[in-house]
């Protein structure tokens, strides 16, 4: 009987442990999953807006919040991610479920959870696009796939793909906008960088603000450029050669191969 007692008090400390090591070690995620407890309400569609946001930007949340999902209809033809949405009224209770403290928002994926979490300055269709993009991915590769085998810059340039931030939404001028700004920002190309310099999350955002700029815009610049060969049926194919185990760049590389082949091929002429 003793033993028993032992035993489950053992268990018990063991329990407190991990959940105080949990938070130590994932605050942003402990938060996220435990937002229901704290100052916020929840509406419908797992969205859940701080208490202390006004009214206007309830209104502006859940219009944008809309059109938002259109857009990522439009772009990947539906929609299957369903990640909560958490709104926070300012930037330090932002920061609690943050990866990141800069930005006007951001997505979280795991094994046990996704969210996409925004503040004041992500209250518009852009960044709720660009978020709700990274969750589809997520959604569609899943947790380990996408960690694993999705080089950062694909998952950032995609994201850019249904975010107008630094081109319009035209899609046949968009790698030509893309290009424009590059060219720009890099000295026609000499201050440029590599794929293989924003593969990781570390590569991708280990520098000011200004080299963040460079890696989105050279994301976007390829991302754009990859689309305007294989098109959407493209990227759907590339996601379901990844999920049966061809690695990414043999998949990618192999599709705009096979693209640029078919559009190369001799075209057969009428009365032939
Ligand atoms: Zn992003």
């Amino acid at each position: 009987m003793r033993s028993t007692k032992v035993l489950l008090l053992n268990l018990f400390l063991l329990g407190v442990f991990l959940l105080v090591a949990y938070y130590f070690w994932f605050p942003a995620i402990w938060h996220c999953q435990t937002v229901r407890f704290g100052n916020f309400t929840e509406y419908p569609g797992g969205l859940y807006v701080s208490n202390d946001a006004t009214a206007t930007q309830r209104d502006s949340l859940t219009q944008s919040i809309t059109r938002s999902r259109q857009r990522i209809r439009e772009f990947w033809g539906n929609q299957v991610g369903d990640s909560s949405i958490i709104f926070c009224h300012d930037k330090p209770s932002y920061s609690k479920f943050a990866l990141m403290d800069e930005g006007p928002g951001c997505s979280l994926g795991t094994p046990t959870g996704s969210w996409i979490v925004l503040n004041p300055d992500g209250l518009n269709v852009d960044v709720i696009s660009h978020e709700m993009c990274h969750d589809e991915l997520f959604t569609r590769l899943g947790w380990f796939k996408t960690k694993n085998s999705v080089p950062q810059w694909f998952d950032e340039g995609l994201a850019l793909m249904v975010d107008y931030r630094f081109t319009n939404p035209d899609t046949t001028r968009r790698h030509l906008d893309y290009l424009d700004e590059w060219m720009l920002m890099t000295h026609h190309g000499s201050d440029g960088m590599e794929l293989t310099d924003i593969r990781t999350v570390k590569g991708f955002f280990g520098g000011d603000r200004h080299y963040i700029n460079k890696a989105y815009l050279t994301a976007g610049l390829e991302v754009s450029r990859w689309l305007s060969v294989v098109g959407t049926n493209g990227l759907h194919n590339l996601l379901r050669a990844v999920r049966h185990g061809e690695s990414f760049d043999t998949a990618y590389q192999r599709l705009e191969k096979t693209n640029h082949q078919v559009a190369e091929a001799p075209k057969l002429q009428a009365g032939k």
